[in-house]
């Protein structure tokens, strides 16, 4: 790999939360020669199957397999040009008792996480990596878990005397949260309101909806525009998770393209930032 090429890493908990979250953004930087790589930590095997042609009987044993098959194919769609899976056991939605499984990711000692997460940084030796935020985006214990593991690694990963056995130190030069933020959401209802359609969540009001950022705290903006096509159908990859009522899915394109910023929230960078932005890769030095 050449070293003047930039590099882009995003660590999610499941099979599917890359493309929600940041499809356009892993398209858009693909289409302008950055490489890209998706770390997949659990293999989603607890996820609810949406797909009515997917019967649960016969699909909850190989879930993980299908949702490995699921996310090659949405990232073969967005030109992402690796993924890795770290394949933990998916621990389950917050507060149910499949979070203390013994193979649940939520049950991984930290440092062990962590130093499998530093072993793709040494690897791949991304400028800029990707995770969620503290809450996990919405409080999920697989995304926390991810959260604090890369967190952990990044830096880790440039400092020789850790992590030995994985690889040489490698010094990440930002590092970002997803963010949906509050005004983008309460766009969307008004939109969706004024348009007659039902709001995308519902009834719900904003302070209902713990998976929203702050708006103050979001500081970088991608339009990805150009590239909603391709994320729309990544989303449809993702065929046992997301149906066709999916708000990205239904919204008219004239609606659609009206939403196409993805968000985020600067946590790191080695150099001091001029925010906003609408480039994670600003003031970022290829070698
Ligand atoms: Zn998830």
């Amino acid at each position: 790999m050449a070293d003047s090429q930039l590099r882009l890493m995003a660590v999610h908990a499941h099979e599917d939360d890359e493309t929600i979250t940041m499809g356009g953004t892993l398209a858009t930087y693909a289409d302008r020669g950055v490489r890209t790589c998706v770390v997949c930590c659990t293999d989603g095997k607890l996820a609810t199957i949406v797909a009515p042609d997917m019967p649960e009987e016969t699909t909850r044993p190989r879930l993980a397999e299908i949702r490995e098959a699921e996310l090659r194919e949405a990232l073969r769609i967005l030109k992402v040009d690796e993924v890795e899976f770290l394949r933990y056991g998916d621990s389950g939605m917050a507060g149910t008792p499949t979070n203390f499984l013994p193979d649940a990711f939520w049950m991984v000692p930290i440092d062990e996480a962590t130093g499998r997460i530093v072993a793709q940084i040494r690897r791949f030796r991304p400028h800029v990596v990707v995770t969620y935020d503290g809450n996990g985006g919405y409080g999920h214990p697989d995304h926390i878990q991810t959260h604090r593991a890369t967190l952990l690694a990044v830096e880790a990963a440039r400092l020789k005397p850790l992590y030995k056995d994985a690889g040489e130190p490698w010094r990440v030069q930002k590092l970002y949260y997803t963010a949906f933020p509050r005004a983008e959401f309460e766009r969307m209802v008004e939109t969706a309101k004024a348009a007659g359609m039902e709001p995308p969540f519902g009834e719900a009001s904003a302070d209902e909806m713990e998976f929203l950022t702050a708006d103050e705290d979001v500081t970088t903006t991608i339009d990805t525009v150009n590239v909603i096509g391709r994320k729309r159908d990544a989303l449809r990859a993702h065929h046992s998770q997301i149906s066709e009522d999916w708000p990205q899915l239904t919204m008219p394109d004239e609606v659609l393209k009206q939403f196409a910023d993805e968000h985020f929230q600067l946590a790191m960078s080695r150099k001091p930032a001029v925010l906003p932005e609408n480039d994670l890769f600003s003031g970022v030095e290829a070698s």
